[in-house]
C-alpha cells in the first residue's frame, strides 16, 4: 500500500484549473441556502451576520472533499479518505476509493466544470471564499506585503505602478523616462553605466526634439535625466 494521492491533474486535468481558481479550503457538502433554512427557517441574504457565520461554519462542516493547494502537485482529497491505495508502480497511483467517490459526485462535477475566471472577476470574489489569514501568509512570503497594505495604496509610486499594469495610462513619453530611471538607478547599484541601453523609442524621440530645438537646454536636460549623448543621435 502506498499513501493516497488524491485527486491531481493527472486524474483530471480540469482539478488543477478548479484549484488555481478557488481559495477556499474544500467544498461538496449542504448548500448555505438550505442550511439556513433548517437552522433558522430564514434565508441566507435575509440572516444577521452572526447567524451567517453559524451557517458558513455548518457549511464548512459539512464539505466532502478538501482542497490540498499546498502540496505537490496540488490535490483534492475526500474528508473520508483511507489514506492508503494499492501500489501500482510503475503505473501512477488510484485515488482511494473514498477520493474517486467524490470525483465521481456531482457536486464535484460542478465545481471543476467551472472555467477560470479573468483577473477583472477576481476582484469580485465574494468575500467568504478568500481565506483573508492565507492572503497575508501569502503576501508576506512572497514580498508584495508592501505592495498590498492599505497604507501603500496612498503612495503615488504604488498608484502609478498599479494603473502602468492596468493599462490605465497611455503615456510612452513617460514611461520611458520611468524605465529609464529606474534601470538607470538598478545598474547603478550593480557599478555599470547605461551603455548600451535602449531607450525607449517615445521617449527617445521627446529628447531628440528637446536637443534640435536647444542643445544647450539638452545639456542641462541631460544632468537631471538620463538620455543619449547629443553625438549619438548623428
Ligand atoms: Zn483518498
Amino acid at each position: 500500500m502506498v499513501a493516497c494521492c488524491g485527486l491531481t491533474a493527472s486524474h483530471d486535468p480540469r482539478i488543477e484549473t478548479y484549484l488555481s481558481r478557488t481559495g477556499y479550503s474544500g467544498g461538496g457538502g449542504t448548500n448555505v441556502a438550505e442550511i439556513a433554512k433548517t437552522l433558522f427557517n430564514m434565508t441566507f441574504s435575509t440572516l444577521d451576520e452572526e447567524q451567517r457565520q453559524k451557517v458558513i461554519t455548518t457549511q464548512e462542516l459539512s464539505q466532502t472533499w478538501e482542497n490540498k493547494h499546498h502540496l505537490v502537485p496540488p490535490a483534492v482529497y475526500s474528508r473520508r479518505c483511507t489514506k492508503e491505495t494499492l501500489d501500482l508502480s510503475p503505473h501512477l497511483p488510484l485515488p482511494c476509493n473514498e477520493c474517486l467517490t467524490v470525483y465521481k459526485s456531482r457536486a464535484f462535477k460542478n465545481a471543476i466544470r467551472r472555467q477560470k475566471p479573468s483577473a477583472k472577476n477576481y476582484i469580485h470574489t465574494n468575500h467568504r471564499f478568500r481565506p483573508k489569514v492565507l492572503g497575508e501568509i501569502y503576501a508576506l512570503s512572497v514580498g508584495t506585503k508592501e505592495l498590498i497594505e492599505e497604507q501603500s495604496k496612498k503612495s503615488p509610486f504604488v498608484r502609478y505602478a498599479l494603473g502602468v499594469l492596468q493599462g490605465k495610462y497611455d503615456d510612452k513619453v513617460f514611461e520611458g523616462l520611468t524605465k529609464a530611471m529606474l534601470i538607470r538607478n538598478e545598474k547603478e547599484e550593480n557599478g555599470i553605466g547605461l551603455q548600451n541601453f535602449k531607450y525607449s523609442p517615445a521617449y527617445d524621440e521627446f529628447m531628440n526634439i528637446m536637443r534640435i530645438t536647444s542643445p544647450s537646454a539638452y545639456r542641462v536636460l541631460r544632468e537631471w535625466f538620463p538620455a543619449r549623448t547629443s553625438e549619438s543621435f548623428r
